[in-house]
């Protein structure tokens, strides 16, 4: 331990962490909105709080063909092989499986990277069963279909952890607090009685995939519901995005009873985000966080039966503080809220496109927290909370 290093916090909850130091590293090539260090800052900062015991972090492995192919066709899992051996995509494999595009590009090692990254929310699912909460922050590809890669994801890892947990006989609810939809884990399983997904995400009539994700585009399997959706207006701050979230999470888990919860946290939803368009400050999106910890199945001893991904975040600052806290929950820590040195150090390091944020509040530097934001809820905020209350599933 350096001697700028915070004094070590002793974990109070049965937690794993499953990341690796340089993960994600050079990932995405250049000037994509994900070619920024995002797990490996994460990580970086967890050590200069002291937060991680040795036993606590797994290293991800590459999710193998046999797992790959519960959800995704053989024909893209060779062709997402062949392209990295090859070291660029062929035009056939760019037409029939979107690979090698500006939004899904190669970069090198793309295939190992996107491997392990799935892997170890299959890890994660292993270790939920075992009765441990587990943490990949490399995961969350929400968008990733069968066949093809999109919206920056190649392989869907949160339906290959939901399908691990089924395997089980569980029921699973799927919780995506990305500012996306979670469409493509909405479409996987919208057939499906044992799973449902929620999503809170801007609304697609301006936000990406741009279709889907209406609070009236509910799946029913058997009679029961399969999808729940939370389209949320440009700008909802903190006190519109707790009376959404309030009036849906609870009914939704009292109404399904899952047996375990799948929560993908990515923090586009933050105020600063470069992509996001959603005014959510860094308390908020702990705290609703911490909501879903607290109202979690439990396994006998009491531990959570909570799985987490990492999933959109394209400001690297903002995104290291926010799963740092995260992380901090999950595993029963109280962080300061004033940063290590040696954890603000390697943020400022870490940089920041000056055309993107021209003057970074230095505030950005020194805490993990944001100022709450706020104001009055707005008229069609309201009536949304409204229309939430009355769908179908949840009155
Ligand atoms: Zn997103």
């Amino acid at each position: 331990m350096s001697a700028t290093q915070a004094a070590a916090c002793p974990p109070s909850r049965k937690a794993v962490l499953i990341a690796a130091d340089r993960q994600g590293v050079g990932a995405y090539g250049k000037n994509h909105p994900l070619a920024i260090p995002r797990v490996s800052l994460t990580v970086a900062l967890i050590r200069a709080y002291g937060a991680l015991d040795e036993g606590e972090l797994l290293a991800p492995r590459k999710a193998v063909d046999a797992e790959l192919t519960w959800f995704h066709t053989p024909e893209y899992v060779a062709a997402m092989k062949h392209s990295e051996a090859l070291g660029r995509v062929a035009s056939a494999y760019r037409a029939r499986h979107r690979l090698g595009t500006l939004e899904n590009p190669y970069f090198h090692r793309f295939f190992s990277v996107a491997a392990a990254a799935t892997g170890g929310s299959i890890q994660a699912a292993q270790a939920v069963l075992a009765g441990r909460i587990a943490f990949n922050p490399a995961g969350g590809m929400h968008h990733a279909r069968p066949d093809h890669a999109r919206g920056f994801c190649y392989f869907n890892d949160p339906v290959l952890a939901i399908l691990r947990l089924k395997e089980e006989g569980w029921r699973v609810l799927y919780l995506d607090l990305d500012a996306h939809h979670g469409d493509a884990v909405e479409e996987a399983f919208i057939d499906d009685p044992d799973v449902l997904t929620l999503s809170l995400h801007m609304d697609t009539a301006y936000a990406y995939p741009h279709r889907g994700g209406r609070l009236e585009d509910a799946g029913t399997a058997q009679g029961r519901h399969t999808t729940l959706n939370v389209p949320l207006p440009p700008g909802t701050h903190d006190g519109e995005y707790r009376l959404l979230f309030e009036a849906v999470w609870g009914p939704t888990l009292e109404r399904f009873a899952p047996d375990a919860i799948v929560l993908q946290a990515g923090t586009d939803v933050l105020a600063a985000d470069p992509l996001g368009k959603l005014a959510v400050s860094t308390q908020c999106f702990l705290d609703i966080c911490g909501q879903v910890l607290a109202t979690a199945p439990r396994h006998p001893d009491g531990t959570p039966r909570l799985l987490v991904t990492g999933g959109g975040g394209y400001h690297p600052v903002l995104l290291a503080r926010a799963w740092t806290g995260l992380w901090g929950l999950l595993s029963g820590r109280t962080l300061p809220e004033e940063l290590p040195p040696e954890g603000a150090e390697r943020l400022r390091a870490a940089g920041w496109d000056p055309d993107e944020d021209a003057s970074p509040d230095p505030r950005l530097f020194r805490f993990r927290l944001d100022e709450a934001t706020g104001g009055p809820i707005r008229p069609h905020v309201a009536e949304l909370a409204r229309r939430i209350a009355a769908h179908p599933f949840l009155r």
